[in-house]
């Protein structure tokens, strides 16, 4: 029997009775003949309101105990959704990234996993037993409780496929992510409701997409994914005999669309330090600070130095949620460099599109700042790689610019996406 591994986020679980649809959702899967090992993430905006909680007690929570807090929204989901599967008659047992031995990192917050014991995994397997794993966490080798990272229980899922596919080749069919949209479209179906659903992405281009912000997929797990050859489908919790999209490694012999996708990004803030002397060493200098704290910096710009004052400006982004930590660094950084003022820009929004058919095709960046230039939409930051390119414009924008670049693109189409839940504002 080939192990089908199935993942369900948190919009697949927001109420009692979605949990009892997903618990059908499983046992369909079981009584096609697969075995199956279940990931779950916490119910609906459970780790958001954790996260709330914690703030309404202290501005700086530490990591551990904040790892300690958010690893319980999953735990609440294995036990209510393995009594759903008993409840239809299937024998299903719930377990902690611990239990399982989900070995991580020991970095709080944003673990990545190192290992995982297969042995318990595939003893209920082998019992017949459906397993449900929580997502999300795991356990470092001194047995203090982590955390992946937002969205990372799309990593527990794919690595736990990877490792059992890596013991055993052909061991593991696929590993199925389900969400509350019916599949990846060429951008957020909330944002645009006629973006198109791709039967099939590669790889490499959805790894692009959701680093740089498609939050449909935790980056990680498409890189996971990628690493081990894991097949992976994304697909709907409410439609369950559409087979959504594939992500997969092989291409197309060639690629006649130079974009693929387009996603827009509004959690990052943009600092400038403003008037660094122009001297060597100085870049290495902040850049290693910011390392030194565990500031992760996206995009960057150093101005041409100016030949009255000799100085340039470095402009970055960061995450906001590092915005805190930044800011409590920032003496540090002006007595290193003695900047004349250090501008922290929140109102920003990074938008990229992402193709790997735009390799050796000239001419796909001036069509993106063409168009963003006739809509009167003005360019604060540009970054490219190999098949994307990203501009920051301000977020009132965001929208505007996401709409034409999907006309100039071609990336909407005829069909109107069916995403379950409410629209955001
Ligand atoms: P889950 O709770 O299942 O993990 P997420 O909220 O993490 O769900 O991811 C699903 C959401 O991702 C969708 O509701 C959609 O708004 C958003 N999204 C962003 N970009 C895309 C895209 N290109 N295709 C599909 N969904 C997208
Ligand atoms: N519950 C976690 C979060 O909200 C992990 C996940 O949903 O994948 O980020
Ligand atoms: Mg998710």
């Amino acid at each position: 029997m080939t192990i089908i591994v199935q993942k369900f986020g948190g919009t697949s679980l927001a109420d009692v009775e979605k949990i009892k649809n997903v618990a059908n959702a499983v046992v369909r899967e079981k009584k096609l003949g697969n075995d199956v090992i279940v990931v779950v993430s916490a119910m609906g905006h459970t780790t958001d309101n954790l996260i709330k909680l914690a703030h309404e007690i202290s501005d700086h929570p530490s990591d551990r105990e904040m790892d300690m807090l958010m690893s319980t929204g999953e735990q609440i989901s294995i036990a209510l959704l393995t009594m759903a599967i008993h409840e239809l008659g299937y024998n299903a047992v719930s377990m902690t990234g611990a239990q399982v031995g989900i070995l991580t990192e020991e970095t709080h917050s944003k673990a990545r996993i190192v290992d995982i014991n297969t042995n318990k995994l595939l003893e209920h397997v082998n019992n017949g037993e459906i397993v449900i794993v929580a997502g999300f966490q795991g356990v470092t080798k001194e047995g203090e409780i982590t955390t992946l990272g937002r969205g990372g229980s799309d990593t527990s899922a794919v690595a736990i496929a990877a490792k059992l596919q890596v013991e055993n080749p052909g061991s593991v069919e696929r590993c199925d992510i389900y969400s509350d949209v019916e599949g990846i479209y060429t951008t957020d179906p909330r944002v645009v409701p006629t973006a198109r659903k791709l039967k099939e992405i590669s790889y490499e281009e959805m790894l692009e997409l959701a680093r740089v912000g498609a939050n449909v997929l935790h980056p990680r797990s498409v890189e996971t994914a990628k690493q081990f050859q894991v097949p992976m489908r994304l697909r709907s919790s409410f439609k369950l005999e559409d087979l959504g999209t594939l992500v997969i490694g092989v291409e197309k012999m060639e690629i006649y669309k130079p974009v693929t996708g387009l996603a827009c990004d509004k959690s990052q803030v943009r600092v400038v330090i403003c008037d660094v002397p122009d001297r060597p060493g100085n870049a290495g200098k902040l850049f290693s600070l910011l390392a030194k704290y565990e500031l992760s910096v996206d995009m960057i710009i150093q101005s041409y130095a100016r030949s009255s004052n000799n100085t340039n400006d470095i402009a970055f982004t960061i995450d906001k949620d590092d915005l805190s930590k930044f800011v409590s660094i920032k003496d540090e950084i002006t007595s290193i460099l003695n900047p004349s003022t250090v501008h922290i820009d929140e109102d920003i929004a990074k938008i990229s599109i992402v193709g790997a058919g735009m390799i050796d095709r000239p001419g796909i960046a001036a069509s993106m700042f063409e168009t963003l230039a006739k809509e009167a939409i003005n360019i604060k930051m540009i970054s490219t790689s190999e098949i994307k390119i990203s501009c920051l414009v301000e977020k009132m924008h965001a929208k505007q610019a996401t709409e034409a670049l999907c006309k100039t693109f071609e990336l909407d189409g005829q069909d109107v996406a069916l995403v379950h839940g409410t629209l955001p504002e």
